[in-house]
């Protein structure tokens, strides 16, 4: 099985564990399935080898509701409500593994008290151009469907164990990262992991229900609204969906809801781009994108969003008014016309 990593790196990070007493591992503002699934399965995989080590969970801001379900979920510390505990855990940690994000940037509020720790920090991602010399050691496949993936690969290649919990949140981060294995799941490499994960004991079935079949009534009617409302630009092969705080309260909306939105236009034939704009409680703009083929979202996104991500899929902020920055995606097409026909 390919592995992300030479030997030389899984050694070093072995030794790190094993001398390690206090683990602190950091995901991304705004944590995804994928963020959440390779931070639990270490922290599972961790603590069954060496229950005495304090493995702490940390995430900038809260998590999905639909990833409540995972087990020890409720153990993640969110910065946002608990500043000084976890300062204090970030201080006293004697390793820091960050999760599926290439830049200490992508920890916006956390990334401070994190510079001003001198432990060795590990990368592990799968995001095109990691920032590497802000990390000890990083572990980057921007191959791999997710970084959960890469996670399972190097659990394995340190021989630490995959209990069923952390199985559920590797399967949960890759199910998340490829949209249901549609998207950027295309290598033997990634079905020999979930082969893998199933023999371990996994209920591919369970973690489907619990991901997809598992949303308020409110939110299916919100989808509903938002596909009503949705725009879309034939001459660039394009649509986008945009949702203000107004609309996202008149239906009752939950972090996490609107989760997958931005790959629906991607289901109309031709349609090769999608945009989904959300206004946030501070009033800046979100913005996710989508791309088939060659189209690359993520110097879209680094461009002209404040953003990045991967080439088919990523993300920014904007801070205009929603209205402003739907325009702001349009006018940007017209750069883009000859790359979209
Ligand atoms: P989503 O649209 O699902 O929020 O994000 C899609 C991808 O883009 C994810 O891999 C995510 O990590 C990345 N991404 C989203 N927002 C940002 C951002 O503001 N900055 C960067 N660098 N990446 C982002
Ligand atoms: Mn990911």
């Amino acid at each position: 099985m390919k592995l992300p990593i030479d030997i030389e790196t899984v050694s070093i990070l072995s030794r790190l564990l094993n001398e390690s007493r206090k683990i602190v591992i950091l995901m991304h503002v705004n944590p995804d399935g994928d963020a959440m699934g390779a931070c639990l399965a270490i922290y599972h995989s961790v603590l069954q080898l060496y229950s005495e080590k304090e493995v702490v969970m940390v995430s900038p801001n809260h998590y999905p509701a639909f990833l409540q379900w995972l087990e020890s979920s409720t153990k993640i510390l969110i910065f946002k409500d608990k500043r000084k505990i976890v300062k204090e855990k970030i201080a006293e940690a004697d390793l820091i593994i960050c999760v599926d994000f290439n830049s200490l940037a992508r920890l916006e509020d956390v990334e401070t008290p994190l510079r001003h720790s001198s432990v060795p920090k590990i990368l592990i991602d799968h995001h095109i151009h990691p920032n590497r010399e802000e990390f000890a050691v990083a572990i980057s496949d921007t191959t791999a469907s997710s970084t959960s993936e890469i996670v399972y690969r190097l659990l394995q290649a340190m021989n630490l164990p995959v209990p069923v919990p952390a199985a559920e949140a590797l399967l949960t981060g890759i199910m998340t990262d490829t949209n249901n294995f549609r998207d950027n799941a295309s290598t033997p490499e990634t079905f020999e992991v979930l082969a893998d994960l199933l023999r371990l004991g996994v209920d591919k079935d369970k973690v489907t229900a619990a991901i997809y079949e598992n949303f308020s009534a409110s939110r299916m009617k919100l989808l509903g609204y938002a596909l009503e409302n949705m725009v879309t630009l034939p001459e660039y092969n394009a649509a986008y969906m945009s949702l203000s705080l107004e609309e996202l309260n008149r239906f009752n909306f939950q972090p996490g809801d609107t989760e997958s939105f931005v790959n629906y236009p991607l289901n109309i034939a031709k349609i090769k781009l999608s945009a989904y704009m959300s206004e946030q409680q501070d009033g800046s703009i979100r913005c996710s994108f989508r791309s088939r083929g060659d189209f690359s979202v993520n110097d879209l996104a680094r461009k002209h969003f404040n953003g990045g991500g991967h080439r088919n899929a990523a993300g920014g902020r904007l801070t205009c008014s929603l209205k402003e920055a739907t325009a702001f995606f349009v006018a940007q097409l017209e750069n883009y016309k000859d790359v979209l026909q």
